[in-house]
């Protein structure tokens, strides 16, 4: 008989599990449904490059529905709730979706409107988030109209896609205004929760220094309750203040909206919780999560969902075949650094070991926790690689799921 799998989100991990289970099984074997509300699959990693007029948002764009393979179901449809004990789908509108197996990948939502005064005035005039295609286009607007002043980065809280994104942006903005002649007439400012530049020690050492060479002042431990857009500060619930001309925002990020109308699925957050080396969801056996929509203390970053992929694909397989599931998922992150002047900086890191100075993936390679011109390539490239090889499901040479210990140098005081 043929089972049913139904995939929710078409975005980077929904497209690659559909992908690669759809080369794994014949259609009259397995049925593969994927669920998005909108067509537009968005390179998010060139979000970051849209303010500074190096990318636009059309070349970051193409049809989700394109990216999938053939004998792959798309609907186009909001995802209403998840009935768990009824394994139903419900689509607005009314349709009910039935599954034997369901993949959870719905990503992270982002909740401007729960920090107070974000989105009130002054919102996409003087305060913007580069974390949307609408926000990184009408940022670029106001940084080529800027002629000087404060511009301040603010992470409202943790988690958030691509923790290192708001670093990225902070090195590209000084690069671009020193390239512009005005780097004089602006004062940059990063303020994080975080009590470093970074949550791992040694990259928060060598992130913080990197700021503060590059004259970017830190602020730290700061908890954004209230944004003043019309007065121009940020105001912390202990009571600090930090004054802008410009504020670039990391709004708050949940999960998806529908999790909170599926009982048993999600966290208080709408994150799924899920088992950290299996992938499977706490909620039931048959329901499975990957990227940024799941609870797992991975990054919430595209090189993650693509590792996960790989062990799902397996789990998947394993689940329907009545098999043991792999519990080899690590934790395993990878994310290039854009340091600015055509430089970047790479991190590998999984659960247990933080980033460290090494090589990557083996002892020759990829500088890592180091600029070079060579990261800066490895970064642009990638975007081929997302549509090409890895959207396809295909194997990166060179590249496992797992991560290499090859190249790296472990400080005595990291596990
Ligand atoms: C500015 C920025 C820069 C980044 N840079 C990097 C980087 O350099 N390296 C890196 O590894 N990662 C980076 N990331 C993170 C990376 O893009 C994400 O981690 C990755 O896309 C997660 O994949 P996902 O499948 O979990 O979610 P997504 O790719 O976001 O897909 C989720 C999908 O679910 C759909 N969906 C959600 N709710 C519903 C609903 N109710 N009904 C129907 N459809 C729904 C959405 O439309 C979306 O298509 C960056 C992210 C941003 C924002």
């Amino acid at each position: 008989m043929t089972q049913r799998l139904v995939i929710l989100g078409g975005g980077t991990g929904g497209t690659i599990m559909a992908n690669r289970l759809r080369r794994h099984y014949g259609a009259d074997e397995l049925s593969i449904t994927v669920v998005d509300r909108d067509d537009d699959h968005v390179y998010q990693p060139g979000l970051l490059f849209v303010p500074f007029g190096h990318t636009h948002v059309t070349d970051i764009v193409r049809p989700r529905h394109r990216q999938l393979h053939h004998h792959i179901d798309f609907r186009q449809a909001e995802i209403d709730r998840v009935d768990i004990e009824e394994q139903t789908v419900h689509l607005d509108g009314g349709e009910a979706v039935p599954y034997d197996v369901l993949v959870i990948a719905t990503g992270a939502r982002l909740l401007p409107d729960e920090t107070e005064g974000l989105t009130g005035p002054g919102w996409m005039e003087k305060v913007f988030t580069f974390y949307t295609p609408e926000g990184a286009a009408a940022l670029a607007d106001a940084l080529a109209r800027f002629d000087g002043g404060r511009v301040v980065v603010n992470i409202v809280d943790l988690p958030i896609k691509c923790p290192v994104a708001p670093l990225e942006f902070s090195f590209l903005a000084d690069a671009y205004f020193t390239e512009r002649g005005m780097r004089d007439k602006v004062e940059l400012v990063y303020v994080t929760p975080l009590d470093g530049a970074f949550t791992k020690p040694v990259a928060s050492a060598a992130l913080g220094s990197m700021l503060s060479d590059k004259g970017i002042e830190l602020v730290t431990e700061f908890n954004t309750g209230t944004v003043d857009g019309e007065g121009g500060r940020i105001i912390s619930w202990d009571e600090r203040e930090v004054p802008f001309d410009l504020l670039v925002t990391i709004p708050l990020h949940g999960g998806a909206e529908y999790v909170s109308r599926s009982p048993g699925l999600g966290d208080e957050l709408d994150f799924v919780p899920a088992d950290e080396h299996t992938l499977q969801s706490k909620a039931k056996p048959n329901i499975f999560v990957i990227g940024d929509a799941s609870n797992l203390p991975a990054s919430k970053a595209g090189s993650v969902t693509h590792f996960e992929g790989e062990v799902l694909t397996e789990n998947v397989r394993r689940f329907l075949a009545g098999e043991d599931l792999d519990a080899s998922y690590d934790g395993h992150a990878n994310c290039f650094i854009e340091t600015g002047f055509h430089k970047a900086m790479l991190i590998d890191f999984n659960y247990e070991t933080e980033p460290v100075p090494g090589h990557f993936p083996a002892t020759v390679g990829m500088p890592l926790l180091k600029e070079s011109r060579l990261n800066h390539l490895g970064k642009l490239m990638f975007q081929w690689f997302y549509w090409h090889s890895l959207l396809p499901g295909r194997d990166m040479p060179g590249v496992r799921p797992d991560m290499p210990l090859a190249g790296k140098k472990i400080p005595q005081t990291s596990s």
